[in-house]
């Protein structure tokens, strides 16, 4: 099967098997066919979405040791690596929610620790939610949950939840991959929005684990994809095995476009500006704890702000989505 059957496919709208996302990967990069799936992906991102980008940002509630002991994660308790621990309280979110609002998103995101209280967790998105306009979707990024804590979140306000199986899940963390699907199936049972990634991507990945990651979240039917490299942080075990390449992620990204097809929008993490000609149309900023940073308060260090990501968007010839 070449190359060009396989996006003629994809462009018709036939659902690409494994075995032809795995072929999409395969193409070396900087060769024909690559600018041909980078076309193709930019091409479907800019019609499907009408030229729209969304901007969305998270805040990372507390730095604190974490006990899932990620070994990519700046927060693992085996080897944590921020500069400090905090957790922030609720009129610091408010301010911090307030001013990232006025700054103009879509989507806001709120994360924790996998053991992060998840009553406090509740009480600060009812609060966050009180001061939000009804427009901008409330999502949370937390530890692992059954069916009725997802009631919980859909009742406090949120809309959605970020979930995903991770690569090498229970090898490089120490959660079962079990674990997570069935939080990835509690989000939908209770109706909240399920917004997926293929991560943490690093060198030693196959693309088989890559592409099982895509057409699980296209069997979940999520609005809203992304694709993230492993960012190497100095002192957690995974530092030595390095990076992947912008542009591969933006390959990755683009394969991912084109198998997983949102219906939103799509994103590549953390943020690299030739993406944005790959089928990426949306952006994170990010303020707090992040677990590929080890400065605790990102927004000074790796995070974007939304005036940065505005500029990329107007750059790559965007037009940044008041319809939310
Ligand atoms: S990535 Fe999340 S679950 Fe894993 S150690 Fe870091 S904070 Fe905990």
């Amino acid at each position: 099967m070449t190359i060009d059957k396989i996006l003629n496919d994809a462009k018709s709208e036939k659902l690409l098997n494994k075995e032809e996302a795995i072929a999409l990967l395969n193409v070396k990069n900087n060769s024909s066919d690559f600018y041909k799936i980078i076309s193709l992906a930019n091409e479907m991102t800019r019609s499907e979405f009408n030229n729209k980008a969304f901007i969305f940002a998270q805040i990372g509630l507390n730095a604190e040791p974490c006990p899932v002991n990620c070994k990519f994660c700046s927060m693992g308790k085996n080897h944590y690596t921020m500069e400090s621990t905090w957790r922030k309280d609720i009129n610091s979110i408010l301010s911090e929610t307030k001013a990232i609002v006025n700054e103009g998103i879509n989507d806001l995101f709120l994360m924790t620790t996998a053991d992060y209280p998840i009553n406090d967790f509740l009480n600060i998105a009812r609060n966050v939610r009180s001061i939000l306009p009804d427009n901008i979707r409330l999502v949370a990024n937390i530890g692992d949950f059954d069916y009725v804590t997802a009631l919980k979140l859909k009742e406090v306000g949120f809309t959605g939840a970020y979930h995903i199986k991770r690569l090498r899940e229970g090898i490089d963390t120490t959660i079962k991959p079990e674990t997570r699907i069935e939080t990835l199936n509690s989000i939908k049972k209770a109706g909240l929005e399920l917004y997926y990634c293929v991560e943490p991507i690093g060198p030693e990945h196959s693309y088989e684990e890559i592409v099982d990651e895509m057409l699980r979240a296209r069997d979940y039917n999520v609005g809203v994809m992304a694709a993230m490299r492993r960012i190497p942080v100095k002192g957690t075990p995974l530092y030595e095995k390095g990076q992947i390449s912008s542009v591969e992620l933006s390959k990755i990204a683009a394969v991912t476009r084109i198998v997983t097809r949102p219906h939103r929008a799509m994103n590549a993490h953390e943020t690299i500006q030739m993406s944005l000609i790959c089928g990426v149309n949306q952006l994170y900023a990010e303020a707090g704890a992040n677990p590929r940073d080890s400065i605790s308060n990102t927004e000074k260090s790796r995070g974007l702000s939304v005036k940065n990501i505005k500029k990329l968007f107007e750059d790559a010839e965007y037009e940044i989505s008041r319809d939310y």
